[in-house]
Formats: C-alpha cells, sequence, structure tokens
C-alpha cells in the first residue's frame, strides 16, 4: 500500500481537453519492441485532427530520425521523421553551442550513431587514433566490424593514455538510460551503463572529478528544451509529457518545469511512485482510457 496518496488517474479525453503541446514517449507508450500499443495510433491521429502539436523525445541514439520514423510507421503510426526527437539528435546543438565543430570523436556506437555526430560537426577517428578531443557514448553495439568488446578495450586505452599524458577529453553521453526492457522480464543494458563504466575509469586518472560525461537525453535538460523549442516554446503550463519511466520522463518532465503523465504500459506502474524521484502529475492506465 502507498504511504502517500497518488496522484489522480486521468483519460484521454481529460488529457486532449487541458494540455495544448504533447511530449511523447515512445517505448512502453506508443510502442514495444514487437509492435504498436492499443490505442496508440487512435490517440496521434486525434492529436493531429484537433490540432494539438506533438513530438516524440527518445533517448535512442543508434537510429537516425529516418530509421526512427520508419520503425514506427512499419508498426501501423502515422509518425514522420519530422516528429521525432532522438538523443543523438541533440548533438548537433550541443556541438554547435560547444564550439565542437571539426573536433576529432570517438564514438561507441551503431554506424547510425557515428552519423549523428558526422552531421552535427564533428571529425570522426578510428579505434587506433593517438588522441582525440570527443569521445561520445552513443549506444551498445557489436558487430564484425566494431566488436563491442575489443572496441571499448581500445576507447580504455586511449583514455587511459591520454588523460595520462594530462590531456583532457570531452564525454558526451546522448542516451544515458542504464537498461531498457528487451523482452518480458528480461533487460539489456545500455549506454549509461557503460558509461558509467568508462567514469570509473576516468576516475583512475582524474580522482578529483574535473572530468565529467556530459548527459543530453532524458531526464536532462537539453532533450526538454530542444522538445519545447521545437514545440515553438509554448506556455510550460499548457504542455504535457507522456512517458512509462519515472527516471526519465516524468523526473524530467519536472525538471523542466511541466506537467507529466505516467502511462501504465511499459516499465513503472502506481506501485513503483513510493521510490520514485519525482511524482506524474496524472496517472493514465492505457490510451483506451
Ligand atoms: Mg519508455
Amino acid at each position: 500500500m502507498s504511504s502517500r496518496v497518488l496522484p489522480a488517474d486521468t483519460t484521454v479525453d481529460a488529457l486532449v481537453g487541458r494540455y495544448d503541446c504533447f511530449l511523447l514517449d515512445a517505448y512502453g507508450v506508443l510502442v514495444t519492441t514487437r509492435g504498436a500499443i492499443e490505442g496508440a495510433a487512435a490517440f496521434l491521429d486525434r492529436l493531429t485532427r484537433e490540432g494539438r502539436p506533438w513530438l516524440i523525445i527518445s533517448n535512442d541514439a543508434s537510429r537516425s530520425l529516418d530509421t526512427t520514423a520508419a520503425r514506427y510507421q512499419g508498426f501501423g503510426l502515422p509518425i514522420t521523421a519530422d516528429r521525432v526527437v532522438t538523443s543523438g539528435a541533440l548533438l548537433a546543438g550541443y556541438f554547435e553551442r560547444e564550439g565542437l565543430r571539426g573536433s576529432r570523436c570517438l564514438v561507441l556506437g551503431t554506424d547510425e550513431s557515428r552519423e549523428y555526430v558526422e552531421q552535427a560537426g564533428g571529425r570522426l577517428v578510428g579505434f587506433d587514433a593517438d588522441a582525440i578531443d570527443v569521445c561520445v557514448i552513443s549506444a551498445v553495439y557489436d558487430d564484425p566490424a566494431a566488436p563491442f568488446l575489443e572496441t571499448v578495450n581500445r576507447t580504455v586505452s586511449i583514455v587511459l593514455r591520454q588523460l595520462g599524458r594530462g590531456i583532457p577529453i570531452r564525454f558526451l553521453l546522448p542516451n544515458p538510460d542504464i537498461v531498457y526492457p528487451s523482452d518480458h522480464d528480461a533487460f539489456s543494458f545500455t549506454a549509461g551503463a557503460l558509461a558509467a563504466l568508462f567514469e570509473a575509469v576516468i576516475r583512475l586518472r582524474d580522482p578529483e572529478g574535473h572530468i565529467r560525461i556530459a548527459p543530453l537525453g532524458k531526464p536532462h535538460r537539453p532533450m526538454f528544451d530542444e522538445g519545447l523549442a521545437r514545440l515553438g516554446h509554448p506556455d510550460p503550463r499548457r504542455v504535457v509529457m507522456i512517458g512509462d519511466q519515472l527516471v526519465t520522463d516524468v523526473l524530467g518532465a519536472a525538471t523542466a518545469g511541466i506537467d507529466s503523465v505516467l502511462i501504465e504500459t511499459g516499465v513503472a506502474t502506481r506501485a513503483d511512485l513510493d521510490a520514485a524521484p519525482a511524482r506524474p502529475t496524472w496517472l493514465l492506465r492505457n490510451f483506451l482510457t
């Protein structure tokens, strides 16, 4: 039993009536790895029909915007690439703001992770590089051209050698998720877990913690700032975030100063609220409610 009063239950009708703009998580809200979640397509169609701007904000940094949209479309959802903000796509703004265009970048991730870095203006280097400016920890990957263990060990070597010479490296983490639900009751680790490993490696050379890994995706501000900018900077009181995770979607919305809905079709349910770092404004069982 919860020791505190639960947030109020809401419905699709009430949300569409109350809010002008919608930010939506994808996995656990609109899709699973197997297909669309019931009611998701009708909900998106209704938002469009009733003139409510909406965007998907996803922590994925391993697939391009086109690939991401095509995947959702394959599940029957009316989602085009211009409706999607991935954490990989945040790199462009970050490189611009931080003056990183032209910097030598080592990317842990997929081919499409590297495309995001190239599009941001980064100069890609290989795992045999002598020196790097930026290490982008984009995604967990494993393919014949980039075997996971070998490339991680090569990166650890580059980092330890370079920091040992006193030459700093910038570390970026587009997707700070630690794990994702890969199947029923099964999890796979993702880039946030890989970053925790690198954090420990960095501390061997930088025990005082001057070098930090910069996270971009939910629950951090760059993702919400980008989402709100893409919606045209609406009154934050008229925007709501719908997500299935308390530590990313709900916490991020609270930090960004917007309302949130925990939809119980994914990772978290109302039973998890007591241990959560932030509480949603509303609870929604599903899009059929
Ligand atoms: Mg999710």
